[in-house]
């Protein structure tokens, strides 16, 4: 090492919007801003945050999802933004993967990667996919002038509950970090974070995960 100084060498990778919950699909934000919940722990604990790109703002027309909301038509999915939308989140899991590759190469460690386990962008396996799963939202009855957090939580599910009525699909952006972190023969640590499971559970797994004393 050609410098000393008093970084810990230490990172956890964090999907966007479990830090600025602001970046989230219209009505699903259920903090105002980050998961302090597990954030500010990961923070006091002197562990770096590496915060991942959010494909669907990118992909999607933007933070309120212009695309889903105007473009987004069951008879006509030939459109070139649907199509690319996998291609888009390869690439950016290409670039992920490579700063996560740095850290490595430089010796650091990368305790793990929290990310959005319920996302059909940043799940990993089991997930509705892209574009079904809006189109299934609309049939739901979903309107995009009225877009409540209280009505829309409950329509959440696990990704078990979704494996248990046999969603299959794979996080179009996760999913292939993945298979690109593996391909590397790195070893990443997965902690998904699920809208919908007891907070505290999901923190007590975090900290012991990144091994983090939380008494
Ligand atoms: S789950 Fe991923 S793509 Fe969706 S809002 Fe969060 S960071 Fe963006």
């Amino acid at each position: 090492m050609k410098f000393k100084d008093n970084r810990s060498m230490k990172i956890v990778f964090v999907s966007h919007c479990l830090i600025n919950c602001n970046n989230k699909f219209p009505g699903y934000a259920d903090v105002p801003g980050a998961y302090n919940d597990f954030i500010i722990p990961i923070l006091q604990a002197g562990i770096g945050i590496f915060q991942m790109p959010c494909p669907e703002v990118l992909g999607w027309g933007g933070i309120g999802r212009k695309r889903i909301e105007f473009d987004l038509d069951r008879n006509n999915l030939d459109q070139d933004w649907i199509k690319d939308y996998p291609k888009m989140c390869a690439k950016w899991a290409q670039w992920t993967a490579d700063q996560y590759q740095d850290y490595v190469d430089n010796g650091y460690e990368v305790l793990g990667i929290i990310h959005t386990g319920d996302s059909p962008t940043c799940g990993l396996d089991y997930v509705d996919s892209f574009p079904q799963i809006h189109i299934d939202l609309l049939d739901s009855g979903i309107n995009w002038d009225h877009l409540v957090l209280d009505e829309l939580i409950p329509l959440l599910e696990t990704p078990e509950e979704m494996r248990a009525r046999g969603a299959s699909g794979k996080g179009a952006f996760m999913s292939v970090l993945r298979d690109e972190l593996i391909a590397r023969g790195l070893e990443p640590v997965f902690l998904p974070y699920v809208p919908t499971k007891p907070m505290q559970d999901q923190v007590d797994m975090y900290m012991k995960a990144l091994k983090i004393s939380n008494s």
